[in-house]
């Protein structure tokens, strides 16, 4: 069946266009419903009917399809002067183009207007992407600028750092040499002035011939500036001291009181009995005890009463000394001088200063008393201030713990190395320096070792005839003496050449120390791991207790080898009874550790075996077990053994306090510091 379908229909239903265009894109031909729909003619160009804007998309589909197919190419012409998009297909044809478009449904229209929209929208985003990443390129530009900046001045703080570094090293040196130099010179000034006093003293002895009054008043000069030269010299040879650190403590026990009289002494023939000035000693508390360096706590009192004495005129000088908080003692020395203005108390203390007064330049001084005076305080651990009045007076408070902190420290070490511990093994600590005595003793605190220190070679030799350590740690440069002639001395006997000797010391003397039968030798300072390590290595070929552990279970030997690590115990292991047995009447162990539950035999068998054999008979026992033991078997076995160790409470200090109480039992260890503590 065919229908037919009218013309006006086909044209109303097609959305068809047919266009032909010469190769300039003048529509040269097209087909009723194009003229229709475009309302255009032959001649018109086809880029005239382009929506506004949309120009060069049509331009661009003539060239394109001039030489080749053009597929879906969309183009907005004006249909009754409404933009409209058609999608057209065109081929070259006959120099120009055939074109067929066809009128794309408005909802599609305008989703692509949509779509265009979005796609300018994006675009819009994407310029204002590629704005903001241009600002941020900008900003990252600036930050690398900025960090190109900073690095310069990075670079330039470290060498500034560098610089002060050097200078700080340069200051050090320059202050070491200083320091040198005014010791050496000191003491190459006071020899010739001793002569020049001496000789000054022998010409005013009327007994070596009578000078003329003009010779005595000339001798006496020569006498008095002898001797403030001589002050001086010393003053500045105790100044060197204090600023290289060389100054030693020398501490005693002393009383306030008798510390008083003496100094009441040493400065009464200061005033004259016609002075109008009294010097007076407050008595301090009866019971003030003082244990520091004595003669450094008077050199200052020295200092300040013969200050006072100088620039008081009339009035009094009081000295007292009484308790300061926290255990520390007060001396006072106050006057009724002239007193000093309060921009002078920081000064005074400074080398060299002295404050211009009439007093002043009638007496004699060097300017150095009070920075001497403000370092010795310091050194003794203490203060030293000022609080004056110009014309009432002044009082200077020299405040000082009572008892010197290493004094304390030291005292507790010694105190603590009389007792000897049985689980520890003793090492003979010779070292003037006490900072690295105490450094040693904390090394050692938790090791199997125990520091015995000593600070001279007959502290040495005395403790020697009390104990014989495991190993001996020795600085060869002491205070006043070396020990060279003491390391070949023990070396070279009998009873203590075997005992180990570490020399540890400042300067390299490794072959004279290693001549002299140093076992090893070490520079300082030494680490903690370094010393552990060695006195372990070197303690295994002193005096050491050896135990036996008997226990058929590998992790149990195991973990009590480690328990006992860094010990001065040696081990040996068996993993049966008549292993055991055999190895204790081999080895003669100082100390057993018997496994309660062993395959082949019990504890019981072992123990009867042990005591059967005089050899063993007597070797303590501790029974290490996990086994929950029965009434009846802990009493069997509390009559044989020392001690009952439940395995899973066993600690590393549960088993040296074992082993210690044990061997301690059998008197193992014991000596005459270990029987003194009962
Ligand atoms: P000097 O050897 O000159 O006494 P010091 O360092 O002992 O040196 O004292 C520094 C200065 O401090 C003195 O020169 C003096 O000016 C001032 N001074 C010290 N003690 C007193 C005092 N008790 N009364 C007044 N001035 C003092």
């Amino acid at each position: 069946m065919t229908t037919h379908v009218p013309a006006s229909l086909w044209q109303f239903l097609s959305r068809e266009v047919a266009l032909v265009c010469d190769a300039s894109g003048t529509l040269i031909w097209m087909d009723e419903r194009a003229a229709r729909l475009l309302e255009t003619v032959p001649g018109q160009s086809l880029r005239a009917l382009a929506a506004q804007g949309t120009e060069d998309k049509v331009d661009r589909l003539i060239t394109l399809a001039r030489d080749e197919r053009v597929e879906r190419w969309e183009a907005i012409l004006c249909v009754g002067g409404v933009p409209r998009t058609f999608a057209f297909r065109g081929a070259p044809h006959e120099g120009g183009v055939a074109l067929v478009g066809s009128l794309v449904p408005e909802d599609y229209a305008d989703s692509l207007s949509q779509v265009s929209e979005t796609m300018s929208e994006l675009a819009a985003l994407h310029r204002e992407t590629e704005r903001q990443q241009r600002e941020l390129k900008r900003r990252a530009d600036e930050l690398t600028r900025l960090n190109r900046d900073l690095e310069e001045s990075n670079r330039g703080v470290r060498t500034l750092h560098a610089e002060l570094d050097e200078k700080t090293e340069s200051l050090v040196r320059a202050a070491e040499i200083k320091s040198r130099v005014v010791a050496n010179v000191s003491h190459e000034f006071r020899t010739p002035l001793h002569s020049i006093l001496g000789l000054a003293r022998l010409l005013l002895n009327p007994a070596n011939g009578a000078l003329s009054a003009e010779q005595q008043k000339q001798v006496q000069f020569i006498r008095s500036s002898g001797e403030a030269l001589f002050e001086l010299v010393n003053d500045l040879l105790d100044l060197s001291k204090m600023e290289s650190g060389k100054a030693t403590l020398r501490p005693v026990r002393f009383s306030a009181s008798n510390f008083m009289g003496a100094l009441r002494g040493m400065m009464r023939p200061l005033v004259s009995a016609d002075s109008q000035v009294e010097l007076r000693f407050e008595e301090p508390p009866a019971d003030l005890a003082l244990e520091t360096d004595e003669a450094k706590v008077s050199q200052v009192l020295r200092n300040l009463v013969t200050n006072a004495l100088k620039f008081t005129e009339k009035g009094h000088v009081t000295i007292s000394a009484e308790r300061g908080p926290e255990d520390t003692v007060c001396f006072r020395v106050s006057d009724t001088g002239i007193g000093i203005a309060p921009e002078h108390h920081t000064h005074i203390f400074e080398e060299f200063t002295q404050v211009e007064s009439p007093v002043q330049k009638r007496v004699k001084g060097t300017g150095l008393g009070l920075a001497l005076s403000r370092r010795l305080a310091e050194f003794l651990g203490g203060s030293l201030t000022v609080q004056s009045t110009p014309g009432q007076g002044s009082t200077f408070t020299f405040t000082l713990p009572r008892v010197h902190p290493e004094v304390e420290e030291m005292l507790g070490m010694a105190e603590r190395s009389q007792q000897l511990e049985p689980g520890r093994a003793p090492v003979l600590v010779l070292e003037d320096d006490r900072q690295t005595l105490f450094l040693y003793e904390k090394y050692l605190s938790r090791s199997g070792f125990q520091v015995l220190p000593v600070r001279t070679v007959d502290e040495a030799r005395r403790t020697l005839q009390r104990v014989r350590p495991a190993a001996v740690v020795m600085d060869v440069m002491l205070e006043g003496e070396t020990s060279w002639s003491f390391l070949s001395e023990l070396k070279g006997n009998e009873a203590t050449c075997d005992i180990p000797i570490l020399v540890v010391t400042l300067m390299d003397r490794e072959q004279k120390a290693r001549a002299l039968g140093a076992d090893e030798f070490w520079l300082k300072p030494v680490g903690e791991d370094q010393l552990l390590r060695k006195l372990a290595e070197m303690a295994r070929s002193g005096p050491v207790h050896k135990l036996l552990i008997i226990d058929d279970d590998d992790v149990h030997r195991y973990l009590l080898r480690q328990l006992l690590k860094d010990t001065p115990y040696v081990l040996s292991e068996a993993a049966t009874g008549p292993e055991g047995i055999q190895l204790a009447r081999e080895q003669l162990p100082d100390l057993i550790f018997l496994d309660f539950v062993l395959p082949d035999m019990t504890a019981f068998d072992v123990l009867d075996e042990l005591k059967t054999d005089p050899r063993t008979r007597d070797i303590p026992v501790i029974i290490h077990t996990s086994h929950q033991l029965q009434e009846e078997e802990r009493r069997r076995l509390e009559k044989g053994t020392s001690t009952i160790l439940a395995k899973h409470k066993l600690s590393r200090e549960v088993a040296i306090t074992r082993i210690r109480d044990a061997l301690h039992k059998t008197g193992l260890g014991t000596d005459a510091g270990e029987s003194r503590r009962g």
